[in-house]
C-alpha cells in the first residue's frame, strides 16, 4: 500500500544529500496488517539496515521485517556529515575505566576495521556512495588549538595508538590551506561517504537479500516479542530498537538516549581556481579546533559541507521532529567556514538542514540483547554512528544468533550505563554543558588561554 495523504509527514526537506540523488527511490508500502516475523527491526537508518543486512547474510532463511515511520534514511543516517569514524566516541579513559585498557584496544581495532568493512560492502553491493578513505585532520589555527592537538596525540600514545601524527604548518599547507593554519592532528582511520547514497543503497541491498521494509509505519510501543503499530502488531522472536535519537518518543524510553540536533550547510560547487587555492586534494574529513567543533567534508562533486552545533536541547527530550534550520545557525556555520577558508567570500551556500542524534548519559553507546524478552538495541552513538552502526549490526547479529565472537564481548555490549536524570535536571544539565562550552570558546578566543568552563563542562558529562 503506498503512503496515503494522512500518512505522509509534513517536515522540512531531509538534506542536501537526498536532494542531490539522481533519483529518489519510490516510496515503499506501509505495513498492510498484523503479521509475524523472525526479527522485527524498528527504524530504517544505518543501525536497522546494517542489522538486517548482517542477519540475512548470516542466515538467508530468516524472515526479517523493518518498520520505518518515515522512509529509509530519513533520520540521522540520511543527514550526517559522512564521516566514517574508526575510533570510539567519548574519552578513552572512561572506556578503560568501564572495562580495561585491553578491552578498549579491542574496541578501537574493531572500529578501525569497520571503516574498511563499510567500503568493502559498498563495493561488493555496488553501492556508489562516494566512499573515500583519506583519514581526518583536526586543524589548529591558534596556539591553544595547537596545544589541544598535542594533548590529543599524547592521550593517544597513552592508549597505544601510534599511527596518528602531528602535521606542522607547512605539512598542513601541503594538504589544505586554511587561514593561519599552525598545524593539525592527522588520523588515517576515517573515510568520507555521501550518507543518503549509502542508506539508500543499503536499503536496496537488504531487500535483495529478502528483508521487507515497510515505510510510513510508526511503531507506538515495543513489548516482549511484539511491536505495536496503528496498522496491527508484528510478533517476532527478536525486536530490535534502532531508533537512535528518536527513541525517547517510545513509552518508557524517555530517559535512555536524549535527542540533540546538529545542523549542516553546503556550498555550491567551488570553481577549479578556488580548489587550486585550497588544495584539499585527498578529501580528508576536517574538523576545526574549537571546543564546539565543526566537521567538514569535501564532497565528491566539489562542494564543502560543514556541520556543527544546532538548536538547543528541548525540555523533556521533545523536538525530535525535524525543523528548518534557523537563520542564526546557518549564519554561524557560514562564519566558521570563512574562519577556516578566508577567501571563499564569492561562494554561495546552497542548502541547510539538520538532524537528530542520540546521546547516552555516559556518552557511551550500548549494543545488546535481552534473551528473556527478545529485545535488542543499539543506540547512543553521540554523533559518531556511521561506522559504529555497522559494527552494531554485526554484533547484534552474533548476539541474536547465539554466536560467541570477538564482537559479542566488546566493552559496549550490554545495557546503557546509566539513565538520564528526570526533568528538570536533564534540561538544566544539558543546557549548562552547551552554555559552558560556548562560553569557553568565546573566552579562549579572546584570552588565548584554556578556560575552566570547558573543564566544568567535561566534568558534567563525565568526559574528564
Ligand atoms: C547533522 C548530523 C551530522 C552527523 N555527522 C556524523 C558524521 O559525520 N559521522 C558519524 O559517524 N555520525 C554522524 N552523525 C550521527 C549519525 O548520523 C548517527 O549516529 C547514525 O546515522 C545513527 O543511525 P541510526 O540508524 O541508529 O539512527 P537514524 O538514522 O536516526 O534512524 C532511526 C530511524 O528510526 C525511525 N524511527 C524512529 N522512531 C520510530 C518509530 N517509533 N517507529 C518507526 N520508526 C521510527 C526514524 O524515522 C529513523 O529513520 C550525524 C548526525 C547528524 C544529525
Amino acid at each position: 500500500m503506498p503512503p496515503r495523504g494522512s500518512d505522509i509527514p509534513r517536515v522540512a526537506p531531509v538534506s542536501f544529500w537526498f536532494d542531490a540523488l539522481d533519483q529518489r527511490p519510490a516510496a515503499r508500502p506501509a505495513l498492510p496488517s498484523a503479521r509475524d516475523a523472525d526479527v522485527c527491526i524498528v527504524g530504517a537508518g544505518f543501525t536497522g539496515l546494517w542489522t538486517a543486512y548482517e542477519l540475512l547474510k548470516a542466515d538467508p532463511a530468516l524472515d526479517v521485517v523493518v518498520l520505518e515511520r518515515e522512509f529509509a534514511g530519513f533520520g540521522a543516517s540520511g543527514r550526517n556529515g559522512g564521516w566514517v569514524v574508526g575510533e570510539p566516541v567519548g574519552s578513552r579513559a572512561s572506556w578503560a575505566a568501564r572495562s580495561s585498557a585491553g578491552e578498549l584496544r579491542r574496541f578501537e581495532l574493531a572500529l578501525r576495521e569497520t571503516v574498511d568493512e563499510i567500503g568493502g560492502v559498498a563495493a561488493a553491493e555496488g553501492i556508489e556512495c562516494d566512499y573515500k578513505r583519506a583519514g581526518s585532520l583536526q586543524i589548529a589555527q591558534t596556539p591553544l588549538e595547537l596545544q589541544r592537538v598535542h594533548e590529543r596525540l599524547a592521550d593517544e600514545r597513552v592508549w597505544g595508538i601510534e599511527d596518528t601524527v602531528l602535521l606542522g604548518a607547512a605539512e598542513l599547507e601541503e594538504r589544505v590551506r586554511v587561514r593561519g593554519g599552525l598545524g593539525a592532528h592527522f588520523t588515517p582511520h576515517c573515510a568520507r561517504v555521501q550518507p543518503a547514497k549509502l542508506a539508500i543503497g543499503l536499503a536496496a541491498a537488504v531487500e535483495r537479500l529478502g528483508a521487507t521494509i515497510y515505510e510510513y509505519t510508526p511503531v507506538t510501543d515495543i513489548l516482549a516479542g511484539r511491536v505495536s503499530t496503528p496498522r496491527g502488531d508484528v510478533r517476532a522472536k527478536w525486536v530490535v530498537q534502532a531508533t537512535e535519537g528518536y527513541g525517547a518518543g517510545l513509552p518508557g524510553r524517555r530517559r535512555d538516549v536524549v535527542p540533540i540536533t546538529s545542523a549542516m550547510i553546503v556550498t555550491e560547487p567551488l570553481p577549479d581556481d578556488a580548489w587550486e587555492r585550497l588544495g584539499w586534494d585527498r578529501a580528508e574529513t576536517l574538523q576545526d579546533g574549537r571546543r564546539m567543533y565543526c566537521y567538514l567534508q569535501r564532497t565528491a562533486d566539489g562542494r564543502i559541507a560543514i556541520g556543527g552545533r544546532s538548536a538547543p536541547y528541548r525540555y523533556a527530550s521533545q523536538g525530535h521532529r525535524e525543523r528548518r534550520v534557523g537563520r542564526e545557525i546557518s549564519r554561524r556555520l557560514d562564519a566558521r567556514l570563512r574562519r577556516l577558508f578566508g577567501d571563499l567570500h564569492e561562494v554561495r551556500i546552497e542548502a541547510a538542514w539538520q538532524g537528530v542524534l542520540g546521546f547516552a548519559r555516559t556518552w557511551a553507546p550500548a549494543v545488546g540483547v535481552d534473551r528473556a524478552t527478545g529485545r535488542a538495541w543499539a543506540h547512543g552513538y553521540a554523533g559518531d554512528g556511521v561506522a559504529a552502526a555497522n559494527l552494531a549490526g554485526r554484533t547484534l547479529t552474533d548476539l541474536m544468533l547465539g554466536r560467541h565472537s570477538e564482537l559479542t564481548t566488546l566493552p559496549w555490549v550490554g545495557p546503557l550505563g546509566r539513565r538520564w536524570e528526570p526533568e528538570p535536571l536533564r534540561f538544566v544539565g544539558i543546557r549548562a554543558v552547551y552554555g559552558l562550552l560556548g562560553l569557553a570558546d568565546k573566552l579562549e578566543s579572546r584570552t588565548g588561554r584554556s578556560s575552566r568552563f570547558a573543564t566544568a563542562a567535561n566534568r558534567l558529562t563525565g568526559q574528564t
